[in-house]
């Protein structure tokens, strides 16, 4: 095969044609004693005969002056204008040292972890969207085998895989918001279960929060009241009953009503100079499992609403 040297060659001769060889191999060309001292670093290319710079030769160990007798461009036209020939060369010479060549690499990675680090990073970069179409195909056929590989990578890596799940429930809050809600809809039996296990593990806490809310929303308190009492007619009156009476049966005719309103009066000034609920509270409840509590004056305190909400009796004398 023969071929012109693109004339944009500034070392090539014009007109000059070059033998492409698929493998150079034989003596190196001559080294050319240049006057000027320059001597042997310069070598002339036994394909297209310019004299060039030693470093325009790679590396030939074989060869006398350890360098090959046709220059860099030279070698690579020729790699161009053969590469399929070349790359199938490769092809065979690999698959014929298959075993050897793994086991080189491994140790080449072993000893330059680094290096193997930058080149994998760089491969992949480069070859991103076929290596993903590669792995779903994988998945996609394997999915037994991919189940199974993830379950030991989780148990193995546990605390890495919980670090990196936390991260992504943080960083994806409305995906979270819209799987939880599928999943309470798919499960109510399971929420509920839920639901009831976390209250007794936390009483304190739920009620805290539930106090703080209905203290912190009044409208929204009233709303679901009325809410409930429209749903649920009869238990409302019922309630409402119960609660006239157990307040009937706790007023006492010796109580001291002048200081009950007192009490009051304390409860209206603290809310609205502190700006914030207060309740009047029967420190003995009006129903209890125990004892009834009386609505007479010292069993009156005038707590936050936030703190009467808390006690959970579900009374307040208003
Ligand atoms: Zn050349």
């Amino acid at each position: 095969m023969t071929k012109n040297f693109p004339a944009s060659d500034p070392g090539s001769r014009p007109g000059i044609q070059c033998e492409l060889l698929f493998v150079s191999s034989g003596s190196a060309g001559g080294d050319l004693l240049l006057p000027g001292g320059q001597g042997t670093e310069m070598k002339e290319c036994t394909k297209c005969h310019v004299v060039k710079g030693l470093e325009e030769f790679s590396q030939l160990k074989k060869s006398a002056d350890g360098l090959r007798p046709e220059c860099r461009h030279c070698r690579h036209v020729e790699y161009i204008a053969n590469r399929d020939r070349y790359s199938e060369y490769h092809k065979a010479r690999y698959e014929a040292n298959k075993e050897e060549r793994k086991k080189q690499s491994a140790q080449w990675v072993k000893d330059n972890p680094e290096r193997a680090s930058e080149t994998r990073k760089k491969y992949y970069a480069a070859n991103s969207e076929k290596i993903k179409e590669r792995a779903a195909r994988w998945y996609a056929e394997n999915k037994e085998r991919a189940a199974q590989r993830g379950k030991k990578y989780r148990e193995d890596n546990r605390e890495e895989c919980a670090e990196r799940a936390a991260r992504w429930l943080a960083a994806h809050p409305e995906k979270v918001a819209e799987y939880s809600a599928q999943y309470r809809r798919a499960n109510p039996d399971k929420r509920r279960e839920t639901i009831a296990r976390y209250y007794t593990e936390n009483k304190d806490k739920v009620l805290g929060s539930n106090a703080r809310y209905r203290a912190e929303n009044p409208e929204k308190r009233r709303e679901t009241t009325a809410k409930y009492r429209s749903e649920n007619p009869d238990k409302a009156a019922r309630n409402r009953v119960l609660r006239r009476t157990r307040l009937q049966q706790a007023c006492v005719p010796w109580a001291d009503q002048e200081a009950i309103s007192e009490i009051y009066k304390l409860r209206d000034k603290l809310t609205t100079e502190l700006g914030v609920p207060h309740h009047v509270d029967h420190i003995v409840p009006l129903k209890s499992k125990l004892v009834c509590g009386l609505h007479v004056h010292n069993n009156l305190q005038v707590i936050p609403a936030v703190d009467n909400m808390k006690k959970h009796n579900g009374f307040s004398c208003e």
